[in-house]
């Protein structure tokens, strides 16, 4: 990829740039947790958006983006949005980095990527995260703090691109390290790096290609669900519940909020029990959390739907150690841990088993946790 890249910068621009990347994330196990203050756990992976940047010396920004073959060129004033999707995310950085009070001027970059593209590995955030941490270095000599280059791709989806996301991917993506998960405290945003080198096993994502679009924001309900439950026991949210509380409270509560506030407590407990079991390097134990993480969000949260199930059910059947829906759920990917032995054979049943009833394959990708945010070269 860097290869090609510095190919077409050389062919478009002249010369050469610097070389950065980011990466894209998968999340462990922690769903439905970030509003509920709980802990996520996520790591970046080996798919990057990759960019080599050069500053031009004028207030204009000229961006080539190979994947799309676009070419788009705009301003770094308020008012000089382009109207491109994907350049709005290169935009976006440049205006959140200006407003916080640091430099951005003109650049010349080439672009290109390999995170699939809407399949629940967060390309954007390897985008905003790959422009973030080089404009960091190349007009701030890296004075922006990591977790600020973060929040910086956070408020370009917010406020650039009509996306009202959490902080995990672009944490993630900014923070990761290889061989290492990150358990990210989204009350305090403290976070810490545990080991995660699963030897004998894959990380495989399995993508049904389904996105069941439902009519009454089930997000908002689950929402509004753990906040009924938190007021309920007197607390600021679930962080502070116990199963204890809220069996005490269980006749005062409605049976669709006491299930749903079943699976936040649950869940919360459950990733610090993974990350005990990675401190031993028991994988099996993770394994057995995450398809608890499954079964959860589809009978207590109830944002399951049919191909993911089916999913979970064919990776039981294959002796898979570990599976689950990983993101909000109704559709997307699962993640799952698999023996090196049985990666071959489950791939090959889980995409002709799903193919027979859906009448599509699903994506398969096999993911390995590397770095984040980089330079690559001079
Ligand atoms: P995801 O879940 O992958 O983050 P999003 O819809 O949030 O999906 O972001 C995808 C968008 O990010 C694309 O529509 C495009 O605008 C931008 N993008 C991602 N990868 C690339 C790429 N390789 N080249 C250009 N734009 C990209
Ligand atoms: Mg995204």
């Amino acid at each position: 990829m860097e290869d090609k890249i510095r190919k077409i910068f050389e062919e478009r621009f002249g010369g050469k740039g610097a070389v950065y990347a980011s990466a894209g994330r998968i999340n462990l196990i922690g769903e439905h947790t970030d509003y509920n203050e709980g802990y996520v756990f996520p790591g970046a992976i080996d798919k990057v958006i990759m960019a080599e940047i050069r500053p031009n010396g004028t207030d204009k920004v000229r961006l080539f983006s190979i994947d799309i073959n676009e070419y788009v060129e705009f301003g770094l004033k308020e008012e000089d949005a382009p109207k491109e999707g994907w350049a709005r995310y290169v935009f976006g950085v440049c205006r959140e980095i200006l407003k916080r009070g640091f430099e951005v001027h003109g650049f010349d970059a080439v672009f290109a990527g390999n995170v699939p593209l809407g399949a629940g590995l967060s390309s954007s955030a390897a985008l905003e995260s790959c422009f973030a941490f080089a404009l960091n270095d190349l007009f701030n000599q890296n004075k922006i703090p990591q977790f600020e280059l973060a929040l910086i791709g956070q408020s370009t989806e917010h406020n650039y691109c009509g996306v009202n996301c959490g902080i995990m991917d672009q944490f993630a993506s900014v923070c990761g390290k290889k061989g290492n998960l990150m358990r990210l405290d989204c009350r305090s945003l403290e976070y810490e790096y545990f080991p995660f080198n699963p030897q004998g096993y894959k990380l495989v994502l399995v993508d049904s290609r389904v996105k069941h679009e439902l009519k009454d924001s089930p997000y908002n309900k689950r929402r509004e669900s753990c906040e009924r439950v938190a007021s309920r026991l007197g607390l600021p949210s679930l962080r502070e519940a116990t199963m204890e509380m809220l069996e005490a409270a269980k006749a005062d509560i409605s049976e669709e909020d006491y299930k749903r506030a079943r699976f936040v407590i649950g869940e919360k407990q459950r990733v610090l029990d993974v990350c005990d079991a990675l401190e031993k390097g028991d994988y099996e134990t993770v394994g057995k959390k995450m398809y608890e993480t499954h079964h959860g969000l589809s009978k207590d949260y109830e944002v399951s739907c049919e191909e993911l199930d089916f999913l979970n059910d064919v990776a039981k059947e294959e002796g898979v150690t570990g599976s689950r829906i990983m993101g909000g759920g109704f559709g997307g990917c699962t993640i799952n841990l698999v023996k090196d032995s049985l990666h071959d054979k489950f791939v090959k049943e889980v995409t002709e088993k799903f193919a027979a009833k859906y009448g599509h394959e699903p994506k398969i990708y096999d993911v390995v946790i590397s770095d984040g945010a980089r330079k690559v070269s001079e």
